[in-house]
């Protein structure tokens, strides 16, 4: 990931390639920290008032005081980067350790090149069980502790995929490492209810609303992997790589089917 631009609170923009985080600080030295990231279409970031409030949210259950100026870091370092597509990353930490003075960061990156490719051969994925009971501990909440988020998608790519799909026990599909996983079946769409403890997706939203104007009724529940498996066709949702088709799941084959390129359609309209 190419950093475009950087900042940083109580010290402004700073250098990209410039060291940000204290070595004391707890969200590197435990994983306790909150952050975002939300697409930005020529210099403007999506929904970014639904990102905060999301950050807020993660924060609170991890104990994390957000410092005050975290939307003027953000506009800081969009306006550094100037009308790019890329993506904004948020963090808040609880900075150096025993200081209670917690930091945020904002910082624009390039954008994965590869994601149209990706989108026109949909991607592969591989079922990673988690052998939880759902919701767990941590669940629905974006924090600095996806250490286990990011070896799934290694775990993946070994088994020469794309990316993830976690299950919780008994087969109950959750979602993807940084994705919302969705399904088709005839004119319904499927996806993973929150109470999962899967992450309240900003994508996700925007596929509940778009669904019932191309003609789908979205129905969210609690789903064993053969649904999933034998389903019409199906996708991911998440702010980076928007709807993506899903080509495999397994050994699972899929056609890539309407709804994804319809709602694709529909996110990009809004942006
Ligand atoms: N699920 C997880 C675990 C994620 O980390 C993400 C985003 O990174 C998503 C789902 C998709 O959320 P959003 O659409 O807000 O990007």
């Amino acid at each position: 990931m190419t950093l475009l631009a950087l900042a940083v609170s109580g010290r402004g923009l700073v250098d990209p390639s410039e060291p940000a985080v204290h070595a004391d600080d707890e969200a590197f030295l435990r994983g306790r920290g909150a952050f975002e990231t939300t697409r930005v279409y020529a210099g403007r970031p999506f929904r970014l008032g639904r990102h905060l409030d999301r950050l807020g949210e993660s924060a609170a259950r991890l104990g994390v005081v957000v410092p005050p100026g975290v939307e003027e870091l953000a506009a800081q370092a969009l306006a550094a980067a100037g009308a790019v597509d890329a993506f904004l990353r948020l963090y808040v930490t609880p900075g150096r350790e025993g200081s209670g003075e917690p930091t945020a960061l904002a910082l624009v990156g390039e954008l994965p090149p590869d994601l149209e490719v990706l989108r026109a051969r949909g991607i592969a994925l591989v079922t990673v069980p988690l052998g939880v009971d759902p919701p767990w501990l941590l669940g629905g909440i974006k924090s600095t502790s996806y250490a286990a988020n990011m070896v799934a998608v290694d775990e993946a790519k070994r088994r020469g995929a794309d990316d993830a799909v976690f299950l919780a026990r008994d087969a109950i599909v959750l979602e993807g490492p940084t994705t919302n996983v969705w399904w088709r079946r005839g004119e319904t769409l499927h996806t993973p209810a929150l109470e999962l403890g899967v992450l309240a997706g900003v994508t996700r939203a925007v596929v509940v609303e778009a669904a019932p104007e191309l003609g789908y009724r979205v129905e969210e529940g609690v789903y064993r992997l053969d649904e999933l498996l034998g389903a019409d066709e199906a996708f991911t949702s998440s702010s980076v790589r928007e709807v993506m088709p899903v080509a495999s799941i397994d050994a699972a084959r899929y056609a890539l089917g309407p709804a994804a390129g319809a709602l694709q359609a529909a996110l990009r309209a809004l942006t």
